[in-house]
């Protein structure tokens, strides 16, 4: 069973979980394992940075008060992330299912030209960032004693300004402050982000996912590459957050969304859900970068990568011919 195929469906009820309060259910008292801002007419929970936001607020006027939201916060984190690591990135995040959704027509009209705006150079770099913004977080509002953050959060406004002000019309009567403005800006540099690179936002900005990367490491729910690996390269291709699962064990940047695992032939990537937590690669010693494998490669495989590789080729055959088609468009032109 293709356990991606029901991803997009569990995305989508994780959606109408965040906004439950469509059917009356008031604010829980919980705090969602993602980004969803609170200001949404219909949130049922927190969110995790506005609670951060807060706890350090509250800390300043009363350190004990402080002190139990923070540790209310952490403990909510320790529990999800290591049961499921990074997962409700892939699965239930709501802002990640937007980026989803930007990136199916990307993907169909750049075919496998998609693969620069996986960055892979740079964002060896960038990703240290959004670890950045989450150390930002507490700090600039321990400076500036207001939710900071909040002021530019895009997410806070997409799924709370805006869906106030298409609920409630007459909030657009009261003059919008500088922090409106600048809220746009933000937004308008993670949709155009979103259409430019997949997963921009989570792989270089958010917060949220700096918090449940290190969990990747210990979680129950993860993916595991065993010793079938032929290091064929599938699995990378296909990743949203161009890791490469063969080599990169349960990396902070993996989000589990399973797509590796429909895209290798070889049955060697898994989601799996097991309470050793293993350290190397299953079956096999760790594996370095360009590292020649030890296991026998039987004759079905060396079929079935050949046949890969004349698929890859033929793509690429396509997209020069593409290019040479529309460079002659160019020069009749
Ligand atoms: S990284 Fe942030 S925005 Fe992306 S899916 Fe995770 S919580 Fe959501
Ligand atoms: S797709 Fe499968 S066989 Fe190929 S490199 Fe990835 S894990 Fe290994
Ligand atoms: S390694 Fe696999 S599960 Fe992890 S983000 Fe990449 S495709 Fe998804």
């Amino acid at each position: 069973m293709d356990l991606l195929k029901f991803r997009p469906i569990v995305q989508l009820a994780f959606l109408l979980f965040a906004i439950l309060g469509v059917v009356g259910v008031g604010m829980t008292g919980f705090i969602y394992p993602f980004f969803f801002c609170y200001a949404c007419p219909y949130a049922v929970a927190s969110c995790p940075i506005g609670i951060l936001e807060h706890s350090v607020i509250d800390m300043k006027g009363n350190l004990w008060a402080g002190l139990q939201l923070l540790a209310y916060l952490l403990a909510g984190f320790a529990v999800v992330g290591l049961l499921f690591g990074r997962a409700a990135c892939g699965w239930a995040c709501p802002i990640g299912f937007l980026q989803d959704m930007i990136d199916i027509p990307r993907r169909g009209i750049l075919k496998n030209k998609n693969e620069w705006t996986k960055i892979r150079g740079p964002g060896k770099f960038l990703k240290f960032a959004k670890y950045g913004f989450l150390v930002f977080v507490p700090i600039s509002t321990y400076i500036s004693n207001e939710l900071f953050y909040t002021r530019f959060c895009p997410v806070g406004f997409m799924t709370g300004t805006l869906p106030t002000l298409i609920l409630f019309p007459g909030e657009w009567e009261v003059a919008p402050g500088p922090d409106f403005y600048i809220k746009i800006g933000t937004t308008i540099f993670f949709l155009l982000s979103a259409v430019a690179i997949g997963r921009f936002w989570c792989r270089f900005m958010c917060p949220i996912g700096a918090g449940f990367g290190p969990f990747n490491k210990f979680s129950l729910f993860r993916v595991e590459v065993s010793d079938k690996c032929v290091d064929c390269g599938m699995c990378t291709k296909a990743c949203p957050m161009a890791v490469d699962p063969s080599v990169e064990h349960r990396s902070a940047e993996c989000i589990i969304c399973g797509k590796c695992v429909s895209a290798c032939k070889f049955d060697a990537c898994k989601l799996t859900i097991n309470p050793v937590a293993t350290r190397r690669r299953m079956g096999g010693p760790p594996k370095k970068r360009g590292e020649v494998i030890q296991r026998d490669i039987t004759k079905e495989d060396e079929e079935l990568m050949e046949r890969i590789q004349r698929e890859q080729e033929e793509e690429k055959k396509d997209i020069s011919d593409d290019e040479d088609i529309g460079g002659d468009d160019d020069a009749e032109e």
